[in-house]
């Protein structure tokens, strides 16, 4: 396994004996299930690697939420989707950057992350030993952007960014700073979940240095409120406390939050903590990932129940990335039933129907 290679190159202090990458080391935490064991025999291309925060939350039982998340099974060999359903690689204008929306592009700053989501969408990236970005990339992104006006959000994405090392980030935020200083940036991580304690001074000193023009934005990946942790929660506080806003997008995954009152729990809890629930994704056609969809039908019973018990803000949005590069489309069931005598007929919530004037 790579893992031990992984671990090296993560920032000092973010690697210890406890964090897991081998069977051997998984087996002292947990007793693998058959599924579980079968997967060492041929593993995936998706390394195994989890954060020794997350080894600390991650209970010895087949359900818990954390193992389902991070512990890989075999079913991750049968790979029938593709391993690209959203045509990312046709939208790449440089090396790593990708722009497929006209306003927003994406940048991948390094295919490392923490710990590896078994249902990561981008497989054919994550965990791969590309490493982190190197500065002559860094700056024919800047280059790109610098003539692409249009653009007014960038993603920085992979991976995590945050394994990237503090001089590495540096040089990131100074070169995107000074070549367009309008730009919003999504730090998008799920570090925060994943590895708070990554978050210390010298980190958010950066970031703050960097906070001007254009401002950062937090995008966090919490998929169950057992991943609400004090030291999580801190983490982001620390980012809020710049004035810094957060939003969090979920992964609709099956034994792990595909259930209104987990999902409920877990957008209540966020609001609490000041992070406005943006997205559920259903999960992406993504090759070795089938095991951990649920189907549309059912996310969208789910998303009906959490519309009636949630407010508008604790809500987030149903949402698919469409395969072939279709993009991202809302998914609802849609209350605009029908017309008749000038008016449009909706149905409520709870089943009723009301009329309202066309003009
Ligand atoms: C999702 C995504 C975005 C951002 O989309 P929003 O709907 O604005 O959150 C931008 N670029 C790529 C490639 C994406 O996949
Ligand atoms: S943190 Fe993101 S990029 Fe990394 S494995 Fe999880 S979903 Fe994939």
């Amino acid at each position: 396994m790579a893992g031990a290679a992984y671990g090296a190159a993560l920032p000092a202090g973010h690697t210890t004996k406890k964090m897991i990458s081998s069977r051997s080391a998984l087996e002292e935490r947990i007793h693998l299930t058959a599924d579980e064991a079968k997967w060492f025999d041929s593993p995936s291309s998706l390394p195994l690697l989890i954060s020794d925060h997350l080894a600390d939350l991650m209970q010895d039982e087949e359900d818990d939420p954390i193992r389902r998340q991070f512990v890989p099974q075999c079913m991750e060999c049968d790979i029938d989707d593709s391993l690209d359903p959203l045509a990312e690689v046709d939208h790449s204008v440089t090396g790593r950057l990708i722009h497929r929306y006209g306003h927003r592009a994406a940048l991948l700053t390094t295919d490392r992350c923490f710990s590896y989501c078994r249902h990561c969408f981008r497989r054919r990236f994550t965990g791969t030993d590309t490493g982190p970005i190197g500065d002559e990339e860094i700056d024919r992104a800047a280059e790109y952007l610098a003539g692409h006006r249009e653009i007014y959000e960038l993603l920085l994405t992979g991976g995590d960014l945050f394994t990237l090392s503090n001089a590495k980030l540096d040089r990131l935020f100074s070169t995107l700073r000074s070549c367009r200083e309008d730009l919003v940036i999504r730090l998008c991580t799920r570090a925060v979940a994943s590895c708070p304690s990554r978050f210390d001074d010298e980190l958010m000193e950066i970031i703050a240095r960097h906070d001007h023009g254009g401002p950062f934005l937090l995008l966090t990946q919490f998929n169950h409120p057992r991943e609400l942790t004090d030291e999580s929660i801190r983490a982001v506080g620390r980012f809020l406390a710049l004035g810094i806003p957060a939003f969090n997008q979920s992964v609709l995954l099956r034994g792990v939050n595909d259930d209104a009152d987990i999902l409920e729990d877990l957008c209540v809890r966020l609001l609490y903590s000041r992070i406005k629930p943006y997205y559920l994704f259903q999960c992406d056609l993504v090759g070795g990932t089938a095991h951990l969809r649920v189907p549309v039908a059912r996310g969208l019973e789910i998303e009906q129940e959490l519309r009636r018990r949630l407010s508008g803000l604790a809500m987030p949005q149903y949402t698919i990335d469409l395969p072939e590069g279709g993009g991202k489309v809302i998914l609802t069931k849609d209350h605009l039933v029908g017309e008749e005598d000038g008016y449009y007929v909706f149905s409520t919530l709870d089943g009723g129907k009301r009329r309202y004037p066309k003009v």
